[in-house]
């Protein structure tokens, strides 16, 4: 490991929580906050930047306007406020489901939101149970790994001003643990998203991804934001599990960096 790490992981913690990357509005049928409620928490709370992010599907037709009415807001001093919708990932070939018509970058939100609400299956997103109903029925905890992780790093591939949402929060929802990912495969994943740009969450909502995946990210130099995937104003840019995880990543990285004793003895 080289030295230039050492310097990076102490300064990551305190930078990263002034940021909260995934904030619900009432433009979300589940949310409860005004656009305006959510850009003042996110004032008060002290941060720098926020991202409104809000769920979408195909068939949303709202987009415009939801980007409309954010500009119209007025934005406090010392606040950036970055828009974003969030889609799921829908199959193996990677794909998302946002509106065909959808705009990202100028005129349009600056951030496609990838959520892993559903397993990528071959033939369209599994939900939870049918993934359950397949590993039951013969399909490998591998295979099914290696089928989750494909399809993440073809969806950065193919997804523009991508960022990954509570990324490997489907695992536990079927059984499998983020634990059972191992190096190779969180390696591949680090990566891509690091090749492609892809902006990666540390949700606090879910607490996830853990340490492994965070300090892969980190080797791989991808970029890491927080978020807390508040669906009430009260929750903008309260953290508690992301400095948790942030923290048992950088220990990881640490261990790596710097051997023991018995290592330096070999
Ligand atoms: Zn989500
Ligand atoms: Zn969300």
């Amino acid at each position: 490991m080289s030295g230039t790490k050492a310097g990076r992981v102490p300064g990551l913690l305190p930078d990263l929580l002034l940021g909260d990357f995934h904030v619900h509005s009432t433009f979300s049928d589940d949310a409860q906050s005004t656009l305006a409620e959510n850009i003042a928490a996110a004032s008060a709370a002290g941060l720098r930047t926020v991202r409104l992010t809000d769920h979408v599907r195909g068939a949303t037709t709202w987009v415009p306007e939801f980007v409309t009415a954010v500009a119209a807001e007025r934005i406090p001093a010392g606040l950036s406020v970055l828009t974003g919708v969030e889609a799921k990932l829908l199959d193996a070939t990677g794909a998302v489901d946002t509106p065909a018509d959808l705009v990202v970058g100028p005129g349009g939100v600056d951030a496609v939101v990838i959520g892993d609400h559903q397993f990528p299956g071959t033939d369209g997103p599994w939900s939870p149970r049918a993934t359950r109903e397949r590993l039951d029925a013969g399909l490998s905890d591998e295979d099914a790994l290696d089928l989750l992780i494909e399809a993440s790093i073809r969806a950065c591939e193919r997804t523009p001003h991508a960022q990954l949402a509570h990324w490997f929060s489907i695992l536990p929802k079927v059984g499998l643990d983020e634990a059972q990912l191992g190096d190779e495969r969180l390696l591949a994943w680090a990566q891509a998203a690091a090749a492609t740009g892809t902006i990666v969450e540390v949700n606090e909502k879910w607490g996830c991804p853990g340490p492994a995946a965070i300090a892969a990210l980190q080797d791989a130099g991808a970029r890491i934001v927080a978020s807390t995937d508040s669906h009430l104003a009260t929750d903008v840019g309260r953290y508690q599990r992301v400095p948790a995880l942030l923290g048992a990543a950088a220990a990881l990285v640490g261990a790596e960096r710097e051997p023991t004793e018995r290592e330096r003895a070999r």
